[in-house]
């Protein structure tokens, strides 16, 4: 299921427009400036989110954009240059679903390789709602909460697919 290492879509330097060389560097084979120094590294982009159980039933989202739009997601997203992973994951959830969240403890860490715009790197804390009204918002079409035999078919990212399947191995009986 893991993807190879792609070699980035750039061609030139984005920092002097200088027609990027694949040079090894530091084990692998990277795009590197020759003029700058600038290197490529092309790495897996962080992304933040949070398993809400209320009542036994699990928060999730359905995408209202491409990819996978119309699939269903655990409320996440990517972090921002200047945010914190716990930061981004209490963002994420109020922009996507309305709610406030205190952030409990880490839950999982994955790769995301299935994403066409980019591979990701997703963390998964634990949350709990303390305010706000559900309210789907951002890249969130309908939001719903979900006991295990309703857990929906159609799940946007193999990630998720697994976090969820994680959550109900080693958490049994959190989900009703
Ligand atoms: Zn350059």
């Amino acid at each position: 299921m893991r993807t190879k290492d792609p070699i980035s879509s750039f061609n030139n330097c984005p920092i002097c427009t200088t027609k990027l060389t694949l040079t090894k560097h530091n084990h692998r084979q990277r795009k590197t400036c020759p003029a700058c120094g600038f290197v490529d590294w092309h790495n897996p982009a962080p992304a933040a989110g949070v398993l809400v159980v209320n009542d036994g039933k699990l928060l999730m989202v359905k995408r209202s954009d491409e990819p996978r739009r119309g699939d269903w997601c655990i409320p996440a997203g990517f972090i921002e240059w200047d945010e914190s992973p716990q930061e981004c994951a209490v963002r994420e959830l109020k922009e996507e679903t309305g709610l406030d969240i205190a952030l409990g403890k880490l839950f999982n860490v994955y790769c995301g390789v299935d994403d066409p715009r980019t591979n990701a790197l997703l963390i998964l804390y634990f949350g709990e709602i303390i305010g706000g009204n559900p309210t789907p918002g951002d890249d969130a079409a309908e939001l719903a909460f979900f006991s295990r035999e309703e857990i929906p078919e159609n799940i946007a990212f193999a990630a998720h697919i697994q976090a969820i399947k994680d959550l109900q191995q080693n958490y049994p009986g959190v989900l009703k």
